[in-house]
């Protein structure tokens, strides 16, 4: 049996397809999956933002991951290989809500996490007997059971240097916009250490020093992520990752994870107006702790990239200028900007349809640079206007030799900072968001 495991792009609202040379990161549900796969099967894995599709060979199943957005790309690429009479399989967070537009291209969709049901789905399909349905949208994997992912499936020649990693999943917060949380229960389960260790030796064995973990909340549990940390020590490879507010001013786990070749992290600050943080339930953000938590990370020589969200109920044009400000002082790799998008199914969604400030249904527009909703205080347009004079602010060139001189650390770091400033730079100013290529 030939599987093509397919993950979907999107498509921008002037209706073209978005793909690039080559992607930073490629996902870990890919490589997972094919794990799961039964051995006699053959998989491929395709990443539809930089390879183009393999529509002229023969595949007996083709599965496709979906990220919201993607939506729309995963139909069109379900019906090119229908057409082609191989069975579709379709999953991803957004069929929780919104399976009936999937289910009409598809001969199977997977609700919930899908490790546990693929190896059942193959086997089906091997019998010609495939289900609708699979799994339920509270259904989640046994982690601690999940072998090494097929990294060795993983085209190097198009993705960049830092591999996919998993330690955990879930988070135990609540905040009001986000949907990996409500998708895993507010549980955050961690795997067997031994397992992450593992991981990280197949990695180490294919030459391959440089990983990403995908963790929704890396360091939910201290005391797992102090000894996952220690664990790593003596493997001595280069990692990166998000990570929360409340761990960065915790010296004795954010040395652990320096030793343990921590090199940069993206940190949801969110807001610097702590108003905000309490209205989308986000309140343990502390404001007043970042200046405090990024000196220590400077200190230790890890790279820092704050995400920061426009658009919160607080924020007035005058906002922006005050977080430019903010930002000058703290010395900060590289800022990362979005503008507040409410995905269907979050508790922020339900509370702006309940006040009628939904504004835009097409998915496609909810690629985190478009106001899809009224914002308190300001117009939708606004925003949008804001948003990117902002960012281009941010991204002046004083401004990026001011961010690489004041970077802690090796000559390298300095150099690889200014560049990807650059890379930021030169997307922003074709109101691109900075993306996976
Ligand atoms: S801390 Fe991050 S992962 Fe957790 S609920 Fe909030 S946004 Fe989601």
């Amino acid at each position: 049996m030939r599987i093509l495991l397919v993950h979907a792009s999107h498509i921008t609202q002037g209706g073209s397809l978005v793909k690039g040379k080559k992607a930073w990161i490629h996902g870990i549900t890919l490589p997972l999956l094919a794990a799961v796969t039964p051995k006699e099967a053959e998989v491929h894995l395709c990443n539809d933002s930089v390879h183009s599709l393999p529509i002229d060979e023969e595949w007996d199943l083709v599965g496709i991951s979906i990220m919201g957005i993607s939506l729309f790309r995963a139909i069109r690429i379900a019906q090119l290989f229908r057409s082609k009479g191989c069975y579709i399989v379709m999953g991803g967070k957004i069929l929780n809500q919104l399976h009936h537009l999937a289910a009409p291209h598809t001969d199977a969709i997977v609700l919930g996490e899908a490790e546990d049901v693929w190896p059942r789905i193959i086997r089906d399909a091997q019998n010609k007997k495939l289900q609708p349905v699979y799994g339920d949208p509270h259904h989640l994997t046994d982690i601690g059971s999940l072998p090494v992912p097929r990294y060795d499936l993983v085209d190097r020649s198009r993705h960049g240097i830092f591999f996919p990693i998993e330690s955990s999943r879930g988070c135990p917060h609540h905040c009001d916009f986000c949907v990996a949380s409500p998708w895993s229960q507010h549980n955050h389960r961690v795997r067997p250490i031994a397992h992450v260790i593992r991981d990280i030796k197949a990695l180490k064995k294919l030459n391959i020093r440089h990983m990403a973990f995908m963790d929704d909340n890396l360091t939910a549990d201290k005391d797992y992520a102090f000894e996952l940390f220690k664990a790593m020590k003596p493997l001595q490879i280069h990692w990166i990752s998000q990570l929360g507010t409340e761990v960065i001013n915790d010296s004795r786990l954010m040395s652990a994870a320096a030793d343990a070749g921590c090199s940069g992290v993206s940190i949801g600050f969110e807001s610097i107006l702590q108003e905000n943080l309490d209205s989308v339930n986000k309140g343990f953000n502390k404001v007043d702790d970042y200046k405090d938590g990024l000196d220590y990370l400077h200190h230790l020589g890890i790279v820092v990239a704050p995400l920061i969200v426009l658009g919160f109920d607080h924020d007035s044009p005058g906002a922006f200028k005050k977080l430019i400000a903010f930002l000058d002082t703290i010395h900060i790799a590289f800022p990362l900007l979005y503008i507040l998008t409410p995905a269907p199914g979050s508790t922020l969604y339900k509370r702006l349809e309940s006040e009628n400030r939904i504004i835009q249904n097409d998915l496609n527009y909810y690629n985190l640079m478009h106001a899809v909703f009224k914002p308190a205080l300001m117009s939708p347009s606004s925003l949008e206007k804001e948003f990117w004079w902002t960012y281009q602010k941010l991204y002046s060139i004083p401004r990026i030799l001011k961010r690489t001189v004041h970077q802690s650390g090796s000559l390298t770091k300095r150099v690889i900072t200014f560049f990807i400033n650059m890379t930021i730079r030169s997307h922003v100013f074709h109101q691109r968001l900075p993306g996976s290529y």
